[in-house]
C-alpha cells in the first residue's frame, strides 16, 4: 500500500519515553489520514472532560497519505487537539517542508503525551528519536531559537516545528511555527505544546514515501498540475512595491508565500490574510510565535473597548491602543506575547478579552455558518483535502474525481468518488461528536450579533446588516 508509511511515533513526555507503534490501517481506510485518523485516535484515546493544557490533553501531529510524496502541494500536515481557545477539536493545518521530513523519517504522526519536567526539544533522525534539553532556547524567539537548534543538528536539511514566547507564556493566541513563516494558527495550539514544555521538534529524514502506482500517478498528476496552472491558481496576495521574493512549500507550483522588505528589512511579508502595511506587525507576531489573524481582531476588539470606556487609560502603562498608530501595536503585540499587563488579558483572544471587561458582545467571533447541502459537500471534500495532506488552493482548480483518482493511485485503492466523500462526511461527524462531548454549544454555529443587528454606519453598504435569515433559512 503506498503513501502510509505504516508506523505512528509516540512520546511521552513525563516518563521521557518513545515508542513506535503500527497505523491502524482499518482506521485508515476509513478516516483517510491527517485530520481524519488523527482526530479518531483523539476521541478515543483522550476523554472530554480534560483541561486543554494539562498532561492529559495529547497533541497528534499527523501528515497526510500524500505529504511527501510528488503530488502538487503535497506539503500538509496538522496538529489536532483540545483547544484552549475555545475547548474544541481543533484541526490545525500548515504547510511547509516539516511534514515531509518526518514522512521521510518513516513516520505517518507523531503524538505528544503527559508533560516534561523542564523544557525540552525532540530531535528526530530517521529512526533515531532524542528528548532534550531546552532550557537554553526557551524564551527565545521562533527565528532565534531555530537557529540555535538548526546548528547544533548540524544538517542544513532538518526542519524545525517551534513555539515563540507566546507558546511558553500559553497566549491563547499561540501558534506552532514551522519553517519559520508556516504557522498552524487555529485553536490555541502553541499553548497546548508550551503546556508540555516542549519547544521544538527537529526532524530529519532520509527515506522516501512510497507510491502504489508509477504509471498511473503520472498520468494523473501532468492532469493535476495541467488544471492548476490553467485555472492560473495563485491566491489574491497584496503584491506591494515591498515584494522581495515568493515562497512555496514544498512541491507546490502555486507559492503564496511572499517576502517583503519593511522599513527594519525584509520579513515574511503579507500573504492573503493581512490588509494594510502592517509588514513589521506581521513579521513580529511570527517571530513571538503569535496568530496574526486573531491578533489583529484582539487590538481592534482592545481599540473599542477603550473608545467606550471599559479600558481606563490608567490600564495602558502609557502604551496607545488607537487605530494607526503603528508603534503603539508592536508593542502590543510584544505584551501579548509576554502576557505583560493588559497584554495578559489580551493573550486570551477576542472573546475572553471583550467578556474580562463584560462586553462579549464586543468580539467579533465566528464560528461557522449553518449548512445547506451544497456546503455539506463542500465541507466533505474540505475534510478531504485536509486529511490527505493537500493545500485547499489546490481546490480552486481540481474537483471530487481529480482528488479520488489522486488518492487511489498513490495509494493504490480503488475508493469511489462517494466512497471519498463519506470519508470527509466521517471525519466532520467524528469532531462534531468529539465538540458535543466536550459540551460545545451548538448557538457558537452562527454569526456575531452585531454583524446581524447593528447597520453598517457609513460606505456604500451604509444601513445594512448581514441577512443570514434570508440566505439560510
Ligand atoms: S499554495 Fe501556499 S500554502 Fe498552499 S502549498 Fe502552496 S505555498 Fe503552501
Amino acid at each position: 500500500m503506498g503513501g502510509y508509511t505504516g508506523k505512528i511515533l509516540r512520546i511521552n513526555l513525563t516518563d521521557r519515553k518513545t515508542s513506535n507503534e503500527p497505523l491502524n490501517m482499518e482506521f485508515a481506510r476509513n478516516y483517510l489520514s491527517g485530520r481524519g485518523l488523527a482526530g479518531k485516535m483523539y476521541a478515543d484515546e483522550v476523554s472530554s472532560d480534560v483541561d486543554a493544557l494539562s498532561p492529559e490533553n495529547k497533541m497528534f501531529i499527523a501528515t497526510g497519505v500524500l505529504t511527501g510524496t510528488k503530488v502538487p502541494t503535497s506539503d500538509r500536515f496538522m496538529i489536532v487537539t483540545k483547544s484552549p481557545l475555545n475547548g474544541e477539536i481543533t484541526s490545525s493545518n500548515f504547510g511547509g517542508y516539516w511534514g515531509t521530513q518526518l514522512k521521510f523519517a518513516s513516520y505517518d504522526m507523531v503524538i505528544l503525551e503527559g508533560k516534561a519536567e523542564q523544557p525540552v526539544y525532540i530531535k528526530i533522525q530517521d529512526d533515531l528519536v532524542e528528548i532534550k534539553d531546552a532550557t537554553h532556547v526557551w524564551g527565545k524567539d521562533i527565528y532565534t531559537a531555530t537557529d540555535i537548534l538548526k546548528q547544533e543538528f548540524g544538517d542544513d536539511l532538518v526542519k524545525a516545528l517551534t513555539i515563540g514566547p507566546a507558546g511558553e507564556n500559553r497566549s491563547l493566541m499561540a501558534v506552532v511555527m514551522n519553517d519559520l513563516y508556516r504557522a498552524a494558527g487555529c485553536g490555541g495550539v502553541g499553548a497546548v505544546m508550551g503546556s508540555k514544555n516542549v519547544k521544538t521538534i527537529m526532524v530529519r529524514g532520509t527515506g522516501k514515501v512510497e507510491t502504489a502506482n508509477s504509471s498511473e500517478i503520472e498520468r494523473v498528476l501532468s492532469m493535476a498540475l495541467r488544471k492548476i496552472r490553467g485555472n492560473n491558481v495563485g491566491t489574491q496576495n497584496k503584491t506591494t512595491k515591498r515584494l522581495t521574493q515568493r515562497e512555496a512549500c514544498y512541491r507546490c507550483p502555486i507559492a503564496c508565500g511572499r517576502f517583503s522588505k519593511g522599513d527594519d528589512g525584509v520579513g515574511a511579508g503579507p500573504k492573503y490574510k493581512c490588509t494594510g502595511d502592517f509588514e513589521e506587525a506581521d513579521d513580529l507576531c511570527n517571530k513571538l510565535g503569535l496568530d496574526k489573524i486573531s491578533v489583529n481582531v484582539t487590538i481592534a476588539v482592545g481599540i473599542e473597548l477603550a473608545q467606550r470606556g471599559y479600558i481606563k487609560p490608567k490600564e495602558l502603562d502609557g502604551t496607545p491602543l488607537e487605530f494607526g498608530n503603528a508603534k503603539g501595536t508592536l508593542e502590543w503585540i510584544r505584551k501579548i506575547a509576554y502576557s505583560e499587563g493588559l497584554g495578559a488579558k489580551m493573550a486570551l483572544g477576542p472573546y475572553h478579552f471583550a467578556e474580562s471587561f463584560g462586553a462579549p458582545e464586543l468580539s467579533l467571533v465566528v464560528k461557522t455558518q449553518r449548512q445547506d447541502r451544497q456546503s455539506a459537500i463542500r465541507k466533505d471534500l474540505t475534510a478531504v483535502i485536509d486529511a490527505v495532506g493537500l493545500c485547499l488552493f489546490t481546490s480552486f482548480a481540481l474537483g471530487l474525481s481529480d482528488y479520488t483518482a489522486i488518492v487511489n493511485a498513490v495509494i493504490g485503492c480503488k475508493y469511489t468518488n462517494e466512497e471519498i466523500l463519506a470519508c470527509g462526511e466521517r471525519i466532520l461527524n467524528n469532531e462534531r461528536l468529539l465538540n458535543l462531548r466536550v459540551g460545545y454549544p451548538v448557538v457558537a454555529d452562527t454569526l456575531p450579533k452585531r454583524f446581524l443587528k447593528n447597520p453598517i454606519p457609513d460606505s456604500p453598504s451604509k444601513g445594512q446588516a448581514h441577512r443570514l435569515a434570508e440566505k439560510f433559512c
